[in-house]
């Protein structure tokens, strides 16, 4: 690594020293260049299995990092990759004050046990001049696709670009955002990408709110009232109806009870396609993205058919 690929990165520094000096056990090593990355991962003992994050990790990343080092085994490579990736946001959405926290997402990953941690720049990840972009054209298109237009195109190019430079076996995502990992799932199989996509549980706060990077930005009031989400799913999960509309509906209601600035969407669709249920759906998703103040908050559940 040279001195000036970290800049002034005090923080990476600090991080490298205690990699390196392993005094909690696991090394973890660091690259910040495709180049290192793609060398370090060529090195790695199979399986090799890939957790990518945009960093300011939480106990629901740790998870997805245990079942990594679960499906690597002893012997195999656990890879996170920790970059806030400028193409997935909108215009006007949180992309500058997006949480960073290197330092302290290093320490997570040693604790979890991970081996590599590759931290790329936006500079040479988009250099000027970049201009391609991944598109899935189906899965993609409801959702948080409808309402953050651009959005899946950026994860899947950067997550595209992550699979070519690190070539994992498998590849560790949360069930949180459901859609990403249908979406992924496709793009991998129809551009024929050699990758398990493997998708872990929510993990929640004793209240039931999902863990996000982007709780923090809650204000205390709104962290209060924000678990309704969960507790209108939960309610949906039991409930008896014919029709996915009164499902939706119901959803909506508890969580309008509590007031959020927005609710982005509620919508009940076939598990397996995103796509309106049918005779042949043999699981629903209840997905719903919702305002808390300038927060968006999105979560989800599975349940059975409806009567
Ligand atoms: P992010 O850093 O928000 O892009 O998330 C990186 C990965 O962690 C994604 O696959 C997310 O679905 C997953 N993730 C985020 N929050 C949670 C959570 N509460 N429980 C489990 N996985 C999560």
């Amino acid at each position: 690594m040279r001195r000036a690929e970290a800049g002034a990165h005090g923080e990476f520094w600090r991080c490298q020293r205690e990699a390196d000096s392993r005094y909690s056990g696991v090394p973890v090593k660091i690259a910040r260049t495709a180049s290192r990355a793609r060398q370090l991962c060529r090195g790695a003992k199979r399986p090799l299995v890939l957790v990518p994050t945009m960093g300011a990790l939480h106990a629901g990343h740790a998870s997805l990092m245990r079942r990594a080092r679960k499906l690597a085994g002893r012997s195999g490579t656990v890879a996170v990759s920790i970059f806030v990736n400028p193409a997935q946001f909108g215009p006007g959405e949180d992309f500058s004050r997006y949480p960073r926290s290197f330092g302290e997402d290093c320490r997570l990953c040693r604790e979890a046990g991970v081996d590599l941690v590759f931290h790329p720049s936006a500079e040479e990840t988009y250099p000027a001049g970049y201009s391609t972009y991944v598109e899935e054209e189906r899965v993609s298109r409801g959702l948080c696709g409808r309402s953050r237009p651009g959005h899946f195109r950026g994860v899947c190019t950067v997550v595209l670009k992550l699979f070519n430079v690190a070539t994992p076996d498998a590849a560790v995502f949360g069930e949180k955002d459901y859609q990403q990992v249908a979406v992924l799932r496709r793009m991998a199989r129809d551009l024929n990408v050699p990758v398990r996509i493997i998708a872990a549980p929510t993990v929640r706060e004793p209240d039931g709110l999902a863990l996000s990077s982007r709780n923090r930005y809650l204000a205390p009031e709104e962290r209060a009232r924000a678990p309704v989400i969960r507790r209108a799913l939960l309610l949906a999960r039991k409930a008896i109806y014919e029709k996915p509309e009164d499902l939706a509906a119901l959803v909506r209601r508890e969580i309008a009870a509590a007031h959020p600035s927005k609710i982005d969407y509620v919508e009940v669709l076939d598990a397996e396609t995103l796509e309106a249920p049918g005779p042949a759906t043999r699981e629903l998703v209840i997905a719903c993205a919702v305002f808390f103040g300038k927060t968006r908050l999105i979560d989800n559940i599975r349940r059975k058919p409806l009567a």
